[in-house]
């Protein structure tokens, strides 16, 4: 069901309030697990949360996700509910409070269900560096959901729920959901609140939903995007709303494809199905526009050293003594650090703490650290050209279609170059919204496609209007075909 159906039904007394997010959390206790896609659900929060939605609709207030059973990427906090990220040293934690995300779902009436499984950290592109275990794709459960937000991907394809958030620092929110089929949004850097949502790469990082329609995406980022003042980095620019012009027509719009975004080096099953998303916009109205965004090649050295030596700083507060697990045969304090540490995080991450305390050491900090600084600005410069011509672009998402469990474990560099077209959008602080482009069949069956739309910070709105246009060119929102999951 869309979420204006699932609505409505509250609204006209149709079902309970709570009667969707109860379903979903059987459906994500049953088809989710199976999946490896879920970490937790709390069955007593959620039914106090439903109590206390009912006494609001009791009290005639009007909830525009009144019962919307939403998913939650484990590092994303909700309050008394477990926020593991993904790590054994926050195995046990549970968090304090609300992020602000979560605060303003549950103002709108909706049911956070479910702690969603993820890269560690969120560090990785397949959800196979998380320590409770991989996920699976519900296409072909032989292959990656992708990463790092694969649990929030793999259960929105599932139709455990109809939307689950994300986080997106490189392109987790955007990989996953073109290896899924499904839509997703990563906002322009500063329209949704970090507020309670686990560092990664904080200038970098956003917080956006995963959805199975374009509509459905958009009635959540009208929800969560706009200014809270806990996070530095909100931005106080009015926020646009998604929904009212989103069958608006695109007549006019103009269209630019970045060479590098439909090279010879992509799979050329994804290529034509770009090629054939510019034809429907263009006969819709659209103008297409070649251009180019020469950086594109740096995006992934300048992405891992950004990315690394943030993390390098953010990760050091999980020590294993403030919160999460403490190793129990360390004998002084060095030790126990040193323990809890070692034996807490997965290897990427300690890979990744590494490699950004090298960058950022003395004596390397001009050579590494400087220069990434340098060269994101050049990527941020190429969208200032590519905008200046174009309203939105439109190219790939990834370079291949969902590859196997187990394929890129073994080389890190290979698992990283699957965000070589969706690390520039972080750096640069744009928005960029994945749709799916139908499904290609590989090994005789069907897997999806999704294609990538990008636009000048807070074009939000404009985004989910060209892709609500190709998710209609392609026949609306994708299904899984029956029996998938048997
Ligand atoms: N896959 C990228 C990484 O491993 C991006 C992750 C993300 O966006 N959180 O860092």
């Amino acid at each position: 069901m869309s979420i204006d159906e699932l609505v409505n039904n509250v609204r006209t007394g149709r079902t309970r309030a709570g009667s969707a997010a109860v379903h979903a959390a059987d459906a994500l206790d049953a088809a989710g697990r199976q999946l490896g896609a879920v970490l937790d659900v709390n069955r007593e929060t959620l039914a106090q949360r439903i109590q206390t939605l009912e006494s609001r609709l009791k009290a005639g207030e009007e909830l525009p996700l009144a019962g919307v059973p939403v998913g939650i990427k484990d590092n994303i906090a909700v309050t008394g509910e477990r926020l593991s990220c993904g790590s054994r040293i926050l195995e046990t934690h549970r968090a304090p409070y609300n992020a602000h995300v979560i605060e303003r779902l549950i103002a709108a009436g909706a049911l956070p269900v479910g702690r969603l499984n993820m890269d560690e950290f969120a560090m990785g592109s397949s959800t196979e560096n998380s320590a409770f275990g991989p996920c699976k794709n519900p296409w072909d459960t032989t292959r990656t959901p992708g990463g790092s937000s694969g649990g929030s991907a793999a259960v929105v394809a599932a139709g455990c729920v109809p939307v689950a958030l994300g986080s997106d620092t490189g392109g987790s929110i955007r990989q996953p959901a073109a290896f899924t089929g499904t839509v997703g949004l990563k906002p322009t850097y500063g329209r949704v609140s970090r507020f309670g949502l686990v560092a990664f790469g904080s200038s970098l990082d956003q917080i956006g939903p995963i959805a199975r329609s374009v509509a459905d995406a958009a009635r959540i980022y009208d929800v969560i995007a706009g200014r809270d003042q806990r996070d530095a980095t909100s931005s106080a620019e009015a926020v646009e709303a998604a929904l009212p012009g989103l069958d608006d027509s695109i007549a006019g719009m103009r269209i630019g494809i970045p060479a590098e975004y439909v090279s010879d080096a992509l799979d050329p099953r994804i290529k034509a199905r770009v090629d054939e998303a510019a034809r429907h916009l263009e006969a819709l109205g659209a103008k297409l526009v070649p251009v180019s965004l020469p950086h594109t090649k740096y995006a992934i050295p300048t992405y891992y050293i950004v990315a690394t030596a943030e993390a390098s700083s953010n990760l050091a507060r999980h020590d294993g003594i403030h919160q999460g697990v403490r190793a129990k045969d360390a004998n002084d304090l060095l030790a126990c650090y040193l323990k809890n540490r070692g034996q807490g995080l997965g290897k990427e991450v300690q890979r990744r703490i590494l490699l950004g305390t090298f960058c950022l050491s003395s004596g390397y900090y001009e050579a590494y650290y400087d220069r990434a600084m340098r060269v994101r600005t050049l990527l941020a410069r190429d969208f200032d050209a590519a905008f200046s011509q174009a309203d939105v672009l439109l190219g790939a998402t990834t370079p291949t279609l969902p590859f196997r469990l187990g394929e890129k474990t073994s080389d890190p560099l290979q698992m990283y170059l699957a965000d070589i077209l969706t690390a520039s959008a972080n750096l640069a602080g744009v928005p960029a919204l994945v749709v799916p482009a139908g499904t290609v069949l590989e090994d005789n069956r069907p897997l999806p496609v999704g294609l990538q739309l990008l636009g000048p910070a807070f074009s939000e709105a404009r985004l989910f209007r060209a892709g609500q246009a190709i998710e209609r060119a392609f026949k609306g929102p994708l299904t899984l075909p029956a029996g998938a999951l048997a």
